[in-house]
């Protein structure tokens, strides 16, 4: 038994983290410095994106996406019910109506069929958009989604908080790492400690998108600009514009990240592929452990998708017993999620239970190993060990 608990994930913050962030605590810019740059620009190359935004949370990522995107009072917008409300929240922030669309059980990801037959349920024009999840850091099949939207007439927001470094290869033999801005018109990412890149808190946004780009950049910043090219026309009797001129275009947020945050991003995606090998031998230890195992269900990638690993899930009929279980024992697992559609806050707007199957049984029976990338062997074989015991198996 672990002295420890063993938590479900966990930052790994090394010396030279330390001394990336002293280093910019020692220099001029604690913020809007140089450093936000660099992180930007190592992020987008990280994820084959052309350009990133750093923000000051994924929360604030989704938001200023679906201000970019135009969502307002009657924009209707699809996502799924398992995954973080934040998800959700981002077009309730807006005044837009958040649609829910059924999982794949296969995948636990928003399902293409389901959101497909929800769309043709209705008028054309009635949906705006989707924002599929790469959920547990599994990709959403982008390519599907892109088609869909296609189809109608819809953008596409991919929350990629759990999969930065994950991607598919498409069925033309294309590869896509998610968030790369080939697929989705957006996609956001998180720097909160349990996802793959702590910063403490921080967000990032990626796109093709020059124009995107640039509204998110102003939209993170008050809605302020301060580049010549982007002024109105000065108005009849204005004072002479000299070097202090901006103007405020319109209302945006202080969402900025600070250049310290930046620079323990930026040091710890130097070590993001490291560390998304060490969760994939970690998935991979498990998927042996747990292959055939009666009462558990895996979900196994196929080979054409790099899984990220946010998040390594189980799916038991007994999920509360094992989970009080493996608690009594010292490893803290998770539920991942109680389905967004089911919160108080989304059943005022009528949501209820029944609605969507596939995403309830899933919530009733998941359940969070531990897995961040210094998970030790001995701690992940006490979980495998525990996890076979709570199931009343052979050890
Ligand atoms: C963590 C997370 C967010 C929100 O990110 P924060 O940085 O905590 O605001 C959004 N969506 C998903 C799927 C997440 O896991």
């Amino acid at each position: 038994m672990p002295e420890k608990p063993i938590p479900y994930g966990r930052q790994h913050i090394t010396d030279d983290d330390i001394e990336a962030v002293n280093a910019v605590l020692r220099g001029p810019f604690l913020t809007q410095g140089p450093t936000i740059g660099q992180f930007e620009a190592a992020f987008a190359q990280y994820v084959d994106a052309p350009y990133a935004v750093a923000v000051a949370n994924g929360t604030a990522a989704l938001h200023l996406c679906c201000m970019a995107l135009g969502v307002g009072p009657g924009t209707r917008v699809i996502t799924t019910p398992i995954t973080f409300s934040a998800s959700a929240n981002c077009v309730r922030y807006c005044g837009g109506e958040v649609y829910f669309a059924d999982i794949d059980p296969a995948t636990a990801l928003l399902s293409i069929d389901s959101v497909r037959a929800l769309i043709e349920q209705h008028p054309a024009g009635y949906f705006s958009g989707i924002i599929p999840v790469d959920f547990a850091g599994y990709p959403v099949p982008m390519d599907q989604f892109r088609q869909l939207a296609d189809e109608h007439g819809l953008w596409l927001i991919e929350d990629s908080c759990h999969a930065p470094g994950g991607f598919f290869t498409d069925a033309a033999g294309q590869t896509h790492r998610c968030g790369d801005g080939s697929l989705a018109d957006l996609a956001i990412f998180s720097f909160h400690p349990v996802k793959h890149i702590a910063a403490g808190e921080g967000g990032m946004v990626t796109t093709a998108s020059k124009t995107l780009y640039d509204h998110l950049m102003r939209l993170r910043t008050h809605g302020i600009t301060n580049k010549p090219g982007d002024f109105t026309e000065p108005y009849p009797g204005e004072p002479e514009r000299g070097g202090w001129y901006m103007e405020m275009q319109e209302l945006g947020y202080n969402y900025r990240l600070t250049d310290f945050q930046a620079a323990l991003g930026l040091s710890q995606l130097g070590r993001a592929d490291a560390m998304f090998a060490e969760r994939t031998a970690i998935a991979r230890r498990y998927d042996d452990a747990f292959a055939n195992t009666p009462g558990l269900d895996l979900i196994v990638p196929p080979a054409n998708v790099g899984h990220a690993y946010h998040l390594y899930v189980i799916q038991t009929d007994n999920r509360k017993e094992l989970y009080d279980f493996l608690r009594s024992r010292n490893i803290m697992v998770q539920v991942h999620y109680i389905p967004v559609h089911l919160m108080p806050y989304y059943r005022q707007f009528g949501w209820k239970p029944g609605d969507f199957p596939h995403a309830e049984r899933y919530y009733a029976r998941c359940l969070s190993l531990p897995m961040f990338p210094t998970l030790t062997p001995d701690e992940q074989a006490h979980v495998i060990e525990s996890v076979k015991l709570g199931l009343r198996l052979e050890v």
